[in-house]
């Protein structure tokens, strides 16, 4: 499987990617700019994938889902930010965004769209509730949002987080994958589960 497109944009650098399975194109996460990057490179996807409803993650969702007329889905635990954007003003948003409705809300080990194969969703809170990885155990990469990034994991401090579910969300969902899997994150380079478990410092102890 090749590798995804990845575009990366907005005010907080946030990645999207474009992951190609063949006949179905999921587009996980829709930071600003994401939509134009699309429109130029003439690719529709045909599944929207939001990891959580953080502001920079969720910019161009709604537009991004009405131009390509794609199917949206979320945890239920994140619909709250999707839906009242706004809610967000407080905590970095620099403008109104349009709320974005789910097509289709996915639980971890509930139905996933069939199109999807033999994907598997990884439900990590902590950084934010109803944060989801997706797992595409054939070509070994996980797409974890702002759970586990290069050496670091992401931030506990907004509403919602909480460190140690965080931590060991990812020392029991993340780092039991096999080590050569490579893990695309919402903000930085890419890395792999074993760098992670051996270089990680906020993974280093027990919490
Ligand atoms: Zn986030
Ligand atoms: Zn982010």
């Amino acid at each position: 499987m090749p590798k995804p497109l990845i575009y990366t944009g907005g005010l907080a650098a946030t990645n999207a990617y474009l992951v190609n399975l063949g006949d179905h194109r999921i587009a996980i996460d829709a930071p600003e700019g994401f939509l134009d990057f699309l429109k130029e490179e003439k690719i529709k996807p045909d599944s929207l994938l939001l990891t959580h409803g953080h502001w920079d993650h969720i910019w161009d969702a709604a537009d991004l889902a009405d131009w390509a007329g794609c199917p949206v889905y979320y945890h239920p635990d994140t619909a709250f930010l999707c839906l009242q954007p706004d809610s967000m003003l407080g905590f970095g948003l620099p403008q109104r965004l349009r709320p974005v409705p789910a097509t289709q809300l996915l639980e971890e080990s509930g139905p996933i769209p069939a199109s999807w194969g033999n994907a598997r969703l990884l439900l990590v809170p902590g950084h934010c509730p109803g944060s989801l990885c997706l797992y595409l155990p054939g070509p070994g990469q996980l797409y974890g949002g702002d759970v586990l990034f290069a050496e670091g994991v992401g931030r506990w401090d907004l509403p919602g987080g909480d460190r140690a579910q965080l931590l060991s969300g990812i020392r029991k969902k993340i780092l039991t994958l096999p080590g050569r899997t490579i893990v695309y994150p919402g903000h930085g380079p890419a890395t792999t589960v074993a760098h992670e478990k051996s270089s990680n410092p906020f993974l280093e102890k027990e919490v």
